[in-house]
């Protein structure tokens, strides 16, 4: 194969990176391809001066002009070594089935993958094809997943945004199996929860979150709860399975609220205050109304697509946390969550601090939060990390 290979080459200084493992080539640091290439190709990246980086995924369209496979060379990426890293990226979540049937099985550039996310639910699996690396190999993965991961059911979502970035187009279907019903039921630390794999959000569920939703169970007995971007109810759940006295939970989605009463009902839950609404108003309607909460899940949308949009993003964070933090009681708890990667983990924290000086409190950090195990990061590529969170007390 390295005879025939098509040759991606990078100007003068720009192998910096490959060098550390990061294992994004950006468009601008290419200085020409040789060789015919299409969409996701693999392509041998070399320096300016000839010596072989790594094998990568070209992404004719993407800013992101190439994604690393393997920097060794004896290795071409081949059927094998694709079969060979789905079936370590599934053997890596073997110990989370004593949790949980909701996992994901392979998550991208981390699990050397890259663009592919697998979310399994059950006995059915959601496949996402975000790049054009991934995407060349779908048939053999999709060939391979079942085998793999014991499921004959196979549904694709690749409808997000990443898609487009990428110049493809957004798929969706069965690519395997039975079509999913539109409730599919998981039982995540005893509770259930269902997920609309078609419909819903990603492919369904907030699986990230999974260790999180147990930290605030653990917490919430005999706390009055407010859930802000509660979706389907994960968090709202957890916390009154755990004891929660009582809970408000607020989501635009009537859709996504439907299922959460649909979720509070499959746990023996009596119903609690699902509200429709937008969460600035709401936060702000009930700061008005001199309500008082002591446990207060913040857990919105991204706010930050990109870079640019951070400016924006962080007064947005800032006025939710600066209105939670008041709506709570002194020993009130707040799990506060940014899932913008294009925010550090560092920037977060300054800007809920930020929150904390101007509502004229205090508050003590007391854990910093993450996504579960199943959504790991390569030490060498942080852009991997995108969902942070921090547990405050206010004192
Ligand atoms: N906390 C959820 C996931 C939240 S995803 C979980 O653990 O499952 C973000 C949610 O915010 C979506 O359900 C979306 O419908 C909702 N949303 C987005 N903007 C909103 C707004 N301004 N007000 C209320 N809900 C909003």
């Amino acid at each position: 194969m390295s005879e025939t290979a098509s040759i991606l080459q990078l100007k003068p200084g720009k192998e910096k990176s490959l060098l550390r493992r990061h294992p994004w080539v950006y468009a601008t640091a290419v200085a020409r391809v040789r060789g015919r290439v299409q969409s996701g190709s693999t392509v041998r990246v070399e320096s300016a001066d000839g010596r072989f980086l790594a094998w990568a995924a070209f992404s004719p369209e993407s800013a992101i002009r190439a994604r690393a496979w393997t920097y060794d060379e004896a290795r071409p990426v081949t059927p094998a070594l694709v079969s060979e890293r789905l079936a370590q990226a599934i053997a890596r979540r073997a110990p989370l089935a004593a949790r949980t049937d909701a996992v994901r099985l392979v998550f991208g550039e981390a699990d050397g993958l890259p663009g592919l996310v697998v979310d399994r639910y059950g006995r059915q699996l959601v496949v996402q094809f975000l790049a054009a690396g991934g995407g060349a190999w779908r048939e053999h993965i999709v060939r391979e997943l079942p085998r793999l991961a014991g499921c004959d059911d196979v549904y694709e979502r690749s409808d997000a945004q990443a898609r487009e970035r990428e110049g493809l187009v957004p798929r969706e279907g069965v690519i395997a199996g039975a079509p999913p019903p539109g409730r599919i039921e998981i039982v995540e630390d005893e509770v259930r929860y269902g997920v609309d794999v078609v419909g819903g959000h990603k492919t369904g569920f907030y699986i990230d979150q999974r260790d999180n939703r147990r930290l605030v169970a653990r917490q919430a007995a005999g706390r009055r709860m407010l859930n802000c971007f509660c979706y389907t109810g994960g968090f709202t759940i957890a916390a009154l399975r755990g004891g929660a006295a009582a809970a408000l939970s607020v989501d635009s989605s009537e859709p996504a609220l439907g299922q959460a009463r649909a979720n509070e009902a499959a746990n023996g839950l009596p119903p609690s205050d699902w509200r429709a609404g937008n969460v600035f108003e709401v936060l702000k309607a009930l700061l008005e109304e001199g309500r008082r909460f002591d446990l207060i899940v913040l857990d919105p949308p991204k706010f930050a697509p990109s870079a640019q949009h951070l400016e924006r993003a962080a007064r947005a964070y800032k006025e939710i946390n600066l209105k939670a933090l008041k709506l709570l009681d002194p020993g009130g708890l707040l799990f506060t969550f940014s899932c913008s990667g294009a925010m550090s983990v560092d920037l977060f924290q300054k800007v809920v601090a930020g929150a904390v000086i101007d509502a004229r409190v205090d508050a003590q950090l007391v854990r910093r939060l993450a996504a579960g195990a199943d959504h790991p990061m390569l030490m060498t590529h942080p852009e991997g990390e995108y969902l942070k969170g921090l547990m405050l007390v206010r004192v």
